[in-house]
């Protein structure tokens, strides 16, 4: 087997532009799977292991940057990302157990693009923002438009994830939630996921608020039916019922070896209606 080990992101690009059948391996904790099943034969492998600029976190003053290449267990003990993007973190805390946590990146987990990628609600609520670099020069999309359907993605020909960045939100929420449902507490994929931030002014009635699903669909999907539903509304079991009720505008849950969709559509309902109802000023 061909492993090329780069030292920068622009080597490593250099180095897909060569041979374009060539696999990136980041943590490898979804690509070993692959492996053992025949999936890599005869695929040369560039190990970005050695990309130390994609292993950083970079706070500035409008956002942080999390290089592709930071675990998921450095995303848990980041100050800033514990204080400001903490839905994040939950989510990585409940990514496979402690030996995944270690190994998985953050670029990983958006690039091989599982609609049960627990980090995609968290990153649709915060507003995400993909950093690429390839061949044909550097990119930004948004986390929505780098998913195109069930592990496929929107990254070019020879296409690297080098960041993913996420701008501080312009509001402080009044409440924040992530929830993950899944077979087991511990070491299972989800079935339903979901992420919420809301703010409520001081008469009760919603400021803003941001809702994303997971697993429910190939793609997270943010409830802008429910969001537009709900803003300026006082947030009341009314309120709460008619944004649940609007759950299937914006995403038809699918039936799937891990769940059916009546499952999954009636879980979400409740995670989204318990949500709404804890909210407190
Ligand atoms: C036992 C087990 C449990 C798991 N549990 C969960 C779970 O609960 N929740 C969850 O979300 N995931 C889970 N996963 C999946 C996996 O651990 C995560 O998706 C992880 O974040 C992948 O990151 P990685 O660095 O290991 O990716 P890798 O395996 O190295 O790569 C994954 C894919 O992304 C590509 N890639 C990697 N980095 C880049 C980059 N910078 N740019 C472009 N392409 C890139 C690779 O070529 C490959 O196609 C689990 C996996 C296992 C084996």
């Amino acid at each position: 087997m061909t492993v090329v080990s780069p030292r920068t992101g622009a080597e490593a690009v250099r180095a897909l532009a060569k041979d374009p059948k060539a696999v990136p391996l980041a943590g490898g904790t979804d690509l070993m799977v692959g492996w053992n099943m025949g999936l890599l034969n005869g695929r040369a492998i560039v190990d970005l292991s050695r990309v130390t600029e994609w292993q950083k976190i970079t706070v500035s003053r409008r956002s942080v940057v999390i290089g592709s290449l930071v675990t998921h267990s450095e995303i848990q003990k980041h100050p800033v990302v514990r204080t400001r993007f903490p839905l994040l973190v939950q989510a990585c805390a409940t990514v496979g157990a402690a030996q995944i946590q270690n190994r998985g990146t953050l670029g990983g987990n958006v690039a091989n693009a599982s609609p049960a990628g627990d980090s995609f609600p968290p990153l649709a609520v915060y507003e995400a923002i993909v950093h690429c670099a390839g061949p044909g020069g550097n990119r930004v999309v948004s986390i929505h438009e780098i998913f195109a359907g069930v592990k496929r993605t929107t990254l070019r020909p020879g296409e690297l994830i080098e960041a993913i960045e996420l701008p501080f939100p312009p509001w402080v929420p009044t409440r924040a939630v992530f929830r993950k449902v899944g077979t087991r507490a511990a070491q299972a994929i989800s079935k339903t996921m979901f992420a919420g931030l809301l703010r409520l002014k001081k008469d009760g009635t919603v400021a803003d608020v941001r809702l994303a699903f997971g697993s429910l669909a190939p793609t997270v999907k943010r409830l802008r039916s429910a969001e537009r539903f709900l803003t300026g509304r006082r947030l009341d079991a009314a309120a709460a019922g008619g944004a649940a009720a609007l759950l299937i505008d914006d995403v038809s849950p699918i039936d799937d070896v891990r769940s059916t969709r009546d499952y999954r559509l009636e879980a979400s309902r409740n995670l989204l209606v318990r949500f709404l109802e804890g909210a407190k000023r």
